[in-house]
């Protein structure tokens, strides 16, 4: 088969990282929904691994077609578009998997972060750089936070370009992820998105040049300090004085 590049067909082609990416999931017993089931590698393992269902979401027909000959029963493969699917109707406490494409791993993510009442935990295979922003390792943007509000997230190991056919230009890392079950984190996910979006649009800007500072001192943050500096807890309590919760 043809591999699509503008839908970021790269397989994985190493046993060991499926291995890992598989036993650090623990599917057994769960309802699993894997995002890009591309050829069926990960698949398969996963169905190795007892899970109660496992429902597949991927965009290319043809990937699809392929993917229902697995033919096993606890499997379901839907033709559709992950950005834009809504988890909630696959079950109440989902565990995700994937190799994620990743011309849209942006809307991938974002898609989760939405979907977060009934998502439980999952592994996510994504580009390297990427990977660091959304556990924390390196200076994360506006959609870096809203992954972190919601699930903690670690970086479980770094994957190079070889391991993949055809190779990508740059290397992957795997990310673990877990909801927090925390009070307190913002409901109402439109708002949120939209003050996050904001406050990290000139991400240098010193933040008395975008709040008034009876607004930062409430919150307990300098105004000479800068978005990208921020830790998650201080852009709570920022955003909980600027009006939300
Ligand atoms: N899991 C496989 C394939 C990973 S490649 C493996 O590890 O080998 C990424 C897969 O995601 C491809 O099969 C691609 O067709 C699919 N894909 C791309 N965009 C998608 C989208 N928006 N929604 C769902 N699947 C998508």
């Amino acid at each position: 088969m043809r591999l699509k590049k503008g839908l970021g067909q790269h397989l994985l082609i190493s046993g060991g990282v499926v291995e890992k990416i598989v036993s650090e999931l623990e599917p057994e017993g769960l309802d699993v929904v894997e995002i890009g089931g591309g050829t069926g590698y990960l698949t398969r393992e996963l169905l190795k691994k007892g899970p109660r269902s496992l429902t597949v979401i991927e965009i290319d027909p043809r990937m699809a077609e392929r993917l229902q000959t697995i033919g096993d029963p606890r499997l379901r493969v839907l033709e559709a578009d992950a950005t834009s699917f809504d988890l909630c109707t696959v079950g109440e406490s989902l565990i995700l998997c994937g190799n994620l494409p990743y011309n849209v791993w942006a809307g991938i993510i974002e898609r989760v972060i939405i979907c977060h009442p009934c998502v439980e935990r999952g592994v996510f295979m994504l580009q390297k750089e990427t990977a660091l922003k959304l556990t924390g390792k390196e200076k994360p943007g506006w959609l870096g936070i809203f992954f972190r509000t919601y699930f903690d997230a670690v970086y479980l190991m770094s994957v190079p370009a070889r391991f993949f056919v055809p190779k990508p230009k740059v290397s992957s890392g795997v990310v673990r992820f877990s909801k927090k079950h925390a009070e307190g984190v913002p409901s109402e996910l439109k708002k949120y998105k939209e003050f996050l979006t904001s406050l990290f649009t000139s991400p240098r800007k010193m933040l008395r040049k975008k709040f008034p500072q009876e607004l930062l001192a409430q919150a307990g943050i300098e105004g000479t300090r800068r978005a990208e500096e921020l830790s998650l807890e201080e852009i709570l309590r920022l955003y909980n004085v600027y009006g939300g919760a």
